[in-house]
């Protein structure tokens, strides 16, 4: 029988409506904390409640806290998985962390829910069980942090969460889920081609993130950098170019060995040093700005904690974007 340990970190998957006021909220007793009786004799469960927080609580520490305890639970005892429950709402940046930071081949599966345990509909019972198929899944192996939802698979590396309500929120653009779960089975369709993983000690680097909009000037760049940060991610327009009048303001930011990592706005897609006008992707290139071809915004400001955790070489941090 597999051995699947279950960390519940929170979230709406955790949480009770109140019929009365509608309000969704913590309750006293964990809703799912039934699990191992609904799974008796096909899966051995052990389960722990880590911590108690709606996501938007989570910090890049809590993060920490959690990938160390997945390695000091995996250390005492032989688990075949491990499944992490958590809110949606930062559940892509914890599974991204994660994804970095463990070193396990070992299946690793991060589930939430949209509906709390009592309204109509709820998706987390029925979310966490696909989970522990997965997790279960000896074809889970070796594919890194894995996220699965409403009967798809993702990576921690492409999934986003792409609506505010509804049960299919989470989505990997442009790649699509790596696969699928049925009633009684689990299926992958496709393989990641790279995973490294960076085994940090600390998690205290402060990065900042902006958008890029039309008519945008250096203001809230230079606003940034006087606030001593160690980085910053920029989601730029299109391809990887920003308005001409945010440039001076960059070059100060670059002068100062602040890191400056690219990312777009845009869903799908890379980033690319192609156009030549004034703030177009080849100047930033030139100027020095790391290109990080693929992820979003909040996972480049991740996986760039991560990075400074182990560099401040500029060479360096641009070898681990690329
Ligand atoms: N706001 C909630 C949270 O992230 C949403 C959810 O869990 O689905 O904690």
């Amino acid at each position: 029988m597999k051995r699947i340990l279950i960390i519940h970190t929170g979230g709406t998957i955790s949480m009770k409506e109140d019929k009365e006021t509608g309000e969704v909220n913590t309750s006293s007793r964990h809703p799912l904390e039934e699990i191992s009786t609904v799974l008796q004799g096909r899966v051995e469960i052990e389960d722990d409640i880590l911590f108690y927080l709606p996501s938007p609580h989570i910090r890049p520490d809590h993060m920490l806290k959690l990938g160390r305890y997945v390695h000091e639970k995996m250390a005492k005892r032989n688990y075949d998985g491990v499944v992490i429950t958590h809110g949606t709402d930062t559940l892509e940046e914890t599974a991204y962390f994660l994804d970095l930071f463990l070193q396990t081949r070992k299946p690793v599966v991060v589930t939430g829910a949209m509906r709390s345990s009592n309204e109509i509909g709820a998706d987390g019972l029925y979310n966490l069980l696909s989970a522990i198929k997965v997790a279960s899944c000896d074809e889970a192996q070796d594919k890194g942090v894995l996220v699965v939802m409403n009967d798809e698979i993702h990576t921690a590396k492409n999934v986003t969460k792409t609506s505010t309500s509804n049960v299919a929120t989470f989505q990997s653009p442009q790649y699509g889920p790596i696969g699928i779960t049925t009633k009684s089975d689990v299926f992958f369709h496709h393989k990641m081609t790279r995973h490294d993983s960076y085994p940090i000690q600390n998690i205290g680097k402060r990065v900042s993130l902006i958008k890029a909009y039309a008519g945008m000037d250096g203001d809230l760049i230079d606003a940034v950098r006087e606030s001593r940060v160690d980085g910053l991610i920029i989601e730029a327009l299109g391809q990887g170019n920003l308005p001409p009048e945010t440039m001076e303001a960059l070059e100060r930011t670059i002068k100062e060995g602040i890191p400056v990592v690219l990312v777009s706005r845009c869903y799908q897609g890379i980033v690319q040093d192609t156009y030549g006008y004034p703030g177009g992707g080849r100047q930033l290139r030139n100027m020095g700005i790391i290109f990080a071809n693929g992820l979003t915004g909040p996972k480049a400001r991740i996986k760039l904690m991560v990075a400074l955790e182990m560099t401040a070489n500029m060479t360096e941090l641009e070898h681990m974007f690329s």
